[in-house]
């Protein structure tokens, strides 16, 4: 095939990604200079419409970011008011009370937001500093220069073939050239997945770990309604097949966030997390809340869970890594986008020295620095022990432990050094041949829904011309090797019904309908066979998510 031509703009930062990390670093570089170019790219037809978190969000990020966000008319409208933790059997659940918890647990100060919302809030902000920010624009290549640093990205290819190859309706896209490239990209960057393997940031690290969270908005009873509430619980329907838990985040106008987060270093490849999820629902705590309300919208999306011991080496020439695509998430807490803000400045503010030097295309060691020994560093190292704990010993020991351990941790210690998450979550499956199926309850179509149904809740779209996103390295793979073995677990660990195995006279056939996908990246993370690889469809495709 003939070399692409394409037009190349130069800028000071490209930035990949417009969530609260690559936002941030915007706002962060344009407050530092305003003369600085600076450009954000994002997949998802507007900003926020990708977005899908909880979420509680420690405003402390925002603080330092933006200290007035209250005068600004920053969208944190719900104070947390009380915050329960519960742990749940099948008919009933058990309190567990505040005071043992250690204090970094606490929910006090912070707010129950749409994210979605946030963001936008936060590209207006940027946008009035002059930041240019391009959403529908899918970064999906990197462009290196002579000496192997990272210069730039593709962005904006629309109309391929559905071989991948160029046709008459191609646009070939542009290059976007940068003195840096951040990449925030959010949990298992594709771009950042390609940085990571060819400098082998990953060496020396344990390897990252994730989960799987699904989430629904509700538009409850407003009897039932308590704005500002925050419960969590563990426990049933889980039990010891897999670790993760829920979230119900009272929002204002009577909605309620219900979310389950599912860890994928489970074992048994028969497990169902979206019908685990369905199923938590049928909890009598739970539906007693939703009973007479409606599923007003639905979204997955991962969740790193490595936490401090995982996150790769941050830099390479030319390049950084950013919030959820290094992995900042405080797994207890399960809050990341405070460290993702805060990512976003450090990053910011290392570019801004750099370029005021004359450097340039270099790597960022002071942000790597103020990452490690700073506020997002310090928030991690203290928790990072309650994750491995948990994959280790199961709930009832790491509750207790991991409870002792945070609380040393807080004095400035621990009993435990750092422990080692061990496998990745693909090399965690074993074979179905030693593990029971798992009978589901069908659901009811009232507090629970089949997938198919639930995606239409996501307004996920792909155009259907265009080539496959979920890329096979041997598309025989599945048949040939997973489904013997594992039982193809991609039919049931995607919460949107991506994958199908279908007979037929010719026998079993591996199906992608890649259409339905909403972006959450499951399928590169937990296919044991490490066979699918997730790439960026065209922009503006994926889901569309309202105030996720
Ligand atoms: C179910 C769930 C619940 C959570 N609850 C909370 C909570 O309550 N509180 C909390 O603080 N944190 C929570 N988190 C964690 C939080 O969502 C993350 O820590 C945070 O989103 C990380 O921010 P980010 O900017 O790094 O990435 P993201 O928020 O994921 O943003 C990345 C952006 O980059 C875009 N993008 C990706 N690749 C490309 C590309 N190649 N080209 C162009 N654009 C691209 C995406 O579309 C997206 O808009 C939760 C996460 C999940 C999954």
């Amino acid at each position: 095939m003939a070399e692409i031509e394409r037009e190349a703009m130069e800028y000071d930062v490209v930035i990949v990604g417009a969530g609260p990390a690559g936002l941030s670093a915007a706002i962060r570089l344009k407050q530092l200079d305003a003369d600085l170019n600076v450009v954000v790219l994002e997949k998802g037809s507007e900003v926020g419409a990708h977005i899908l978190s909880g979420a509680v969000l420690d405003p402390c990020g925002l603080d330092a970011l933006i200290p007035d966000w209250k005068e600004k008319g920053a969208p944190l409208n719900v104070p947390v008011k009380d915050d329960n933790f519960y742990m749940l059997g099948e008919a009933g659940q058990i309190r567990i009370p505040n005071f043992p918890m250690p204090p970094l647990m606490n929910n006090h100060g912070n707010y129950i937001v749409s994210m979605a919302n946030v963001c936008r809030w936060m590209a207006e902000q940027a946008e009035e500093l002059g930041v240019e920010i391009f959403p529908g624009m899918s970064c999906s290549e990197l462009v290196y220069g002579d000496n192997g640093e990272v210069k730039g990205v593709v962005a904006g290819v629309f109309g391929l073939e559905a071989d991948g190859s160029y046709g008459p309706n191609t646009e070939p896209g542009m290059e976007l050239h940068g003195k840096y490239v951040f990449l925030s990209e959010g949990v298992r960057g594709s771009l950042a997945k390609e940085v990571i393997a060819k400098y082998d940031l990953q060496k020396g690290k344990e390897p990252q770990k994730f989960g799987v969270g699904m989430k629904e908005i509700w538009e409850i009873d407003p009897a039932k309604h308590r704005e500002g509430s925050v419960t969590h619980t563990m426990g049933w329907p889980l039990g010891g097949n897999a670790g993760g838990g829920s979230f119900i985040y009272h929002l204002d106008n009577n909605q309620v966030y219900v979310g389950f987060v599912v860890h994928l270093n489970y074992k048994n490849p028969h497990l169902f997390p979206y019908m685990e999820f369905q199923r938590f629902k049928h909890h009598p705590m739970v539906a007693e809340l939703l009973k007479g309300g409606k599923r007003v919208a639905y979204g997955a999306r991962a969740i790193t869970e490595g936490g401090y011991q995982s996150m790769p080496k941050m830099v390479a020439p030319g390049v950084a890594l950013l919030g959820c695509s290094v992995g900042m998430v405080n797994v207890p807490r399960i809050k990341g986008n405070h460290n993702a803000m805060l990512s976003g400045k450090a990053a910011a503010e290392a570019a801004h020295a750099a370029i005021k030097a004359g450097r340039q295309s270099d790597e960022l060691i002071d942000y790597e620095t103020e990452v490690r020994s700073g506020p997002i560093g310090k928030d991690l190292k203290k928790v990072r022990n309650v994750k491995p704990m948990w994959s280790k010993w199961g709930l009832t020991a790491s509750l207790a432990l991991g409870g002792l351990d945070m609380w040393t941790n807080t004095l400035g210690f621990s009993l435990f050094g750092t422990l080692g998450h061990g496998k990745t979550d693909a090399a965690a499956t074993e074979d179905a041949s030693k593990h029971k199926p798992i009978d589901y309850p069908k659901p009811d179509g009232v507090l629970s829904f089949d997938r198919l149904t639930n995606v239409s809740f996501a307004a996920t779209n792909h155009e259907e011309s265009q080539p496959c996103h979920l890329r096979l390295t041997d598309p025989d793979l599945p048949v040939k090797v997973n489904l013997p073995k594992y039982d193809e677990p991609a039919q049931r660990y995607c919460p949107a019904g991506v994958y199908e195995v279908v007979e037929d006279e010719a026998g079993p056939r591996f199906v992608v309908n890649f259409q339905n996908c909403v972006h959450c990246k499951t399928c590169d993370i937990k296919d044991p066979s490490q066979n699918i690889t997730w790439v960026t469809p065209q922009g503006g495709d994926g889901p569309n998510y309202p105030n996720m």
